[in-house]
């Protein structure tokens, strides 16, 4: 039996690990993956056992404290998955650690502030901020560290409270959270006697005609006529009876408590839908791939993903749930991650109905105690098929047969917000191979680098590239449906529509188009990209964008200082009277919103019913689904809005789309725009002629010649990739090179420029005395989007054919470190 134990300690920041002994009463429980208490310097703090040890690596080990949970709260795959994220996202192994268990299991430690005051005690002579601690800690009593971060945001209220604690007035203690979550018990409660023996204990009751007896009474006659324990909350509301009279009952023995868990499901009320219920017969290529799919899972081929890539509606959630049946038929379990935006009460549902009683959800509103309990649920296999956005990943079945990613390139899988930063694609593919799991990368629009890989190394590439044909009710069940062909996109070149002295944002076609639907009582999608519209500069006569002549990305339009900046290396000139390419005066920003779009529509069309979704009008909970429901009850005509309308809506009526500006997404300064750009109308192309009413595409843009929107107008995925790659290639952008970012944040944008600059130097000096020589360095520079939460932004870049190999013993206090990440706006 070993006697130490390596272990993770859950402290932001702390990358190593350490040793401690296992005491001699947990010598039997302690393994890989258990949740333990130990001290940490004077903190009392949780950690994760990731091995178990013969001889610890120092001479003083300190022991373990306690076991948190009596089962490993990680497997050993996911102690696995969660060193190699670290290694390779170069973030500390106990934030993926954290990652992976629900919310409140894990607590991370903190410092209990009390006040010692003299008896004498004059507060007036010391300054504001220490005043305020010391006022606080009257008022509330003692407080912990994190509860005073709520009170003084944007104080540095710590320094002053370590400098109370050596002058004498504070006193300051370790402290580690109890669990925020517990496990929930619904108490009953049943007769200890047999039913027919009721009569005979009645004279025990009291004074018969008290108001005692006669609620004891009818406890006891309830329970009586009942052949299961009764909820209390159930016998209170049923007889009057309070929490005294069952303590009474119980000490003279008449009754007994029990107390049972319950489950918190947050798909309690849910149910299946039953048109989903059975399996349609596959089309003959769904079935060709479906072998495909079937061959590996029986040769058990996990060490590659497998890339589906089918337009949409092309059926590729059929084939996932072949998967999914599959697995489950060998007794294993399914994990299928979607987009945050996809996971819709309708995908639920549709898993439902097929696999009625074996979904669960996961995701981040469900409640804390829902979390807990759904955790626990998998963990012991109470359902076997989780579906969730990207921290789905982490459920903690015992035996994972098959992992699906639902739209694949959807940039949600990329963690950006907080630490640990990673992306799903990448963590799905690790642990597949760890676990041995089937990898199903689905997507209409492959990420250019994911693509690039499947190639490069060989993964089964498989294609659906036509639609499934809706059924008709007269369709013999058994037959093989049919495939559609993809909607007919039209390019409009703004320009022209200019020349002719038509000044509208919408174009002669879109007008006329809109016109017939109207007339036909169909319905159309109008879509305005709207994310940066109002900050690139163009000529309406030629479509020119002014670009960085280093960097090739868009210049951004600073109207305070009237000058065009590059966001990736600094370059600044000024705003340019004249378009550089046919000397047009006619070059200004651009700039209009969904509002206007809608405004201009109506007055075209003054009867046209109108909906509008973009942030502003879906931002309460819900109101996305109402303002969906509403289209597609077909309580309006014409649905306006922004790039949330591109993804996985299924809208019969639509028999029309049109995109007001094609080419505004394509001037973000980023590599990936284009490419961006070419999925999000691939997308949007995909919402029209879902059903035999067929349907039209128009894309209206001031850049009809650019290669994304062209092939965008073709479906032409091939076409695009291989264009990107090159111009990838002459550019040095990933997949060619791969990049780090760095950013520093700060209230202040001077301190934050300042950091960045010293970050500058010591990536240059690292990079220097490194003997690979494919380094490179840009910035410092704020990025586009200047200013996040209040706080500025600058970056630093680097480049190389692997730059975090550069980086592997290197540690950046306070700035966020990103290993390839998919966006460097
Ligand atoms: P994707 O996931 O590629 O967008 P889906 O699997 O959602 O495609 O299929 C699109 C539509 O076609 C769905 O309504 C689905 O029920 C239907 N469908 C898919 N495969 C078949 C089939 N073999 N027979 C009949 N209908 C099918
Ligand atoms: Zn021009
Ligand atoms: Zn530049």
């Amino acid at each position: 039996m070993k006697e130490f134990a390596r272990i993770a300690v859950n402290v932001p920041e702390v990358r190593d690990q350490f040793d401690y002994a296992i005491p001699p009463e947990l010598a039997s429980l302690v393994s890989p993956g258990c949740l333990v208490e130990v001290t940490f310097g004077s903190q009392k703090v949780q950690g994760v056992v990731t091995k178990l040890l013969d001889q610890p690596e120092v001479a003083e080990t300190k022991s373990i404290a306690a076991l948190v949970d009596e089962f490993p709260v990680l497997s050993q795959n996911h102690l696995m998955l969660a060193f190699f994220l670290s290694e390779k996202y170069l973030q500390p192994v106990s934030g993926f650690i954290t990652a992976m268990l629900p919310p409140g299991l894990h607590q991370q430690a903190d410092t209990l502030f009390k006040l010692n005051l003299p008896s004498d005690f004059e507060s007036d002579s010391l300054p504001d901020v220490s005043r305020r601690i010391i006022g606080k800690l009257t008022e509330r009593g003692p407080l912990r560290g994190r509860q005073l971060d709520r009170t003084f945001k944007n104080v540095d209220w710590r320094k002053t409270a370590r400098s109370l604690v050596s002058k004498g007035l504070l006193v300051s203690q370790p402290v580690l959270p109890e669990p925020a979550v517990r496990r929930k018990y619904s108490r009953s409660v049943l007769l200890s006697f047999h039913s027919q023996e009721l009569e005979s204990v009645i004279p025990a009751l009291g004074f018969k005609d008290s108001a005692a007896f006669t609620r004891r009474l009818s406890v006891l006659r309830l329970l009586a006529g009942e052949s299961q324990p009764a909820e209390i909350s159930w016998v209170y509301a049923s007889t009057g009876a309070n929490s005294s009279d069952l303590r009474w009952l119980e000490q003279k023995g008449l009754i007994r408590f029990q107390s049972e868990e319950v489950w918190r499901d947050p798909l309690r009320d849910a149910r299946g839908d039953l048109h989903y219920a059975r399996a349609p017969v596959l089309t003959r290529e769904q079935s060709a791939i479906w072998d495909r799919i079937e061959g590996l899972m029986d040769q058990r081929a996990f060490e590659k993903p497998v890339l589906l890539h089918g337009v949409t509606g092309s059926g590729k959630t059929e084939l996932y749930m072949s998967a999914i049946e599959k697995a489950l038929a060998q007794e294993q379990q399914a994990i299928i991650l979607v987009p945050e935006i996809s996971l819709t009460p309708q995908t639920i549902e549709r898993f439902m109905g097929r696999f009625p009683g074996k979904v669960g959800v996961i995701h981040s509103k469900l409640s804390p105690g829902e979390r807990y309990d759904t955790w626990r649920r998998a963990r012991g296999t109470d359902f076997s098929i989780a579906i969730g956005p990207r921290s789905a990943l982490f459920t903690p079945f015992p035996n994972t047969g098959v992992i699906i990613l639902d739209e694949c390139h959807d940039e949600s899988y990329y963690q950006a917000e907080m630490g640990p930063y990673f992306h799903a694609v990448e963590a799905a593919i690790a642990f597949g191979k760890l676990s041995k799991a089937l990898v199903i990368l689905g997507t209409a629009t492959p990420d250019v680098n994911l693509y690039f890989r499947a190639v490069y190394e060989k993964w089964p590439l498989l294609e659906l590239p036509s639609r499934v044909a809706a059924q008709s009710p007269e369709t013999p069940a058994a037959a093989i449906p049919d495939t559609l062909p993809l909607p007919e996109v039209q390019i409009v070149d703004m320009r022209a529509e200019l020349r002719e002295g038509n000044i509208s944002i919408f174009s002669r076609s879109l007008s006329e188009r809109l016109r017939d639907v109207l007339a036909s009582q169909q319905q159309a999608i109008l879509l305005l990209n709207r994310r940066g519209s109002a900050s690139y500069v163009f000529c309406r006569d030629c479509g020119y964008t002014l670009k960085c002549p280093r960097c090739d990305f868009s210049l951004t339009y600073h109207r305070n200082s009237l000058s065009l900046v590059c966001h990736t290396c600094g370059y600044t000139r000024k705003m340019p009277g004249k378009c550089p390419q046919c000397g047009s005066n006619r070059i200004k920003q651009f700039g209009t919103g969904t509002e206007k779009v809608e405004a201009d529509l109506q007055l075209l069309f003054p009867s046209a019913r109108l909906l509008r979704w973009d942030a502003d009008t879906s931002s309460g909970k819900g109101a996305e689904e109402v303002i969906l429901s509403h289209f597609r009850q077909h309580n309006a005509d014409i649905l306006i809005g922004t790039q949330m309308l591109a993804k996985g809506l299924d809208l019969p009526l639509v028999t029309l789309v049109g995109v007001v500006l094609a080419d505004v997404g394509l001037n973000f300064p980023d590599y990936r725009t284009a490419e961006r750009t070419f999925q999000l109308l691939t997308q949007v192309a995909g919402r029209a002629g879902r059903s035999a009413l067929g349907g039209k595409v128009i894309l209206q843009t001031f850049q009809p010649e650019h290669y994304a929107i062209q092939f965008a107008a073709k479906h032409n995925f091939a076409g695009f990739y291989g264009q990107e790659l090159s111009h990838r290639r002459e550019l040095r952008y990933p997949p060619f090179t791969r990049m780090v970012r760095f950013e520093c944040r700060d209230t202040n944008s001077d301190k934050a420029q300042q950091v960045a600059i010293e970050l500058f130097s010591r990536l240059e000096r690292l990079a220097n005395a490194s003997s690979d020589k494919t380094f490179e360095l840009s910035g410092p520079t704020p990025p586009y989007f200047a200013k996040r939460g209040g706080l500025f932004r600058w970056q630093v870049i680097l480049k190389g054919t692997d730059p975090a190999k550069l980086l592997k013993d290197e540690f950046f206090s306070g700035i966020r470190v990103e290993v390839d990440p998919p966006s460097l706006l």
